[in-house]
């Protein structure tokens, strides 16, 4: 899908407006308003799962540091 305003090619058709020449889309250039929810639902999703991850590695990550601290490459005893 290209702009009709400067023709060149659309990188989203969830935005009302060129990302180019910042012309408002016609309708027909955009998503249906209830697909954009659906595809901005989308989004949040993956975005609050991707912080859910990091979060959850991040703690892994803090776990590791503490065994490592505690446990002690040094504290065998050799
Ligand atoms: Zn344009």
């Amino acid at each position: 899908m290209n702009c009709p305003h400067c023709h060149r090619l659309l990188y989203s058709r969830l935005h009302a407006k060129c990302g180019h020449c910042g012309s408002v889309l016609p309708p027909e250039c955009l998503l249906p308003e209830d697909e954009v929810a659906k595809v901005r639902q989308e989004q949040e999703q993956i975005e609050r799962r991707r912080i859910a991850d990091k979060e959850k590695q991040e703690e892994a990550d803090r776990e590791a540091e503490r065994r490592k601290q505690d446990g002690g490459y040094f504290g065998g005893g050799f």
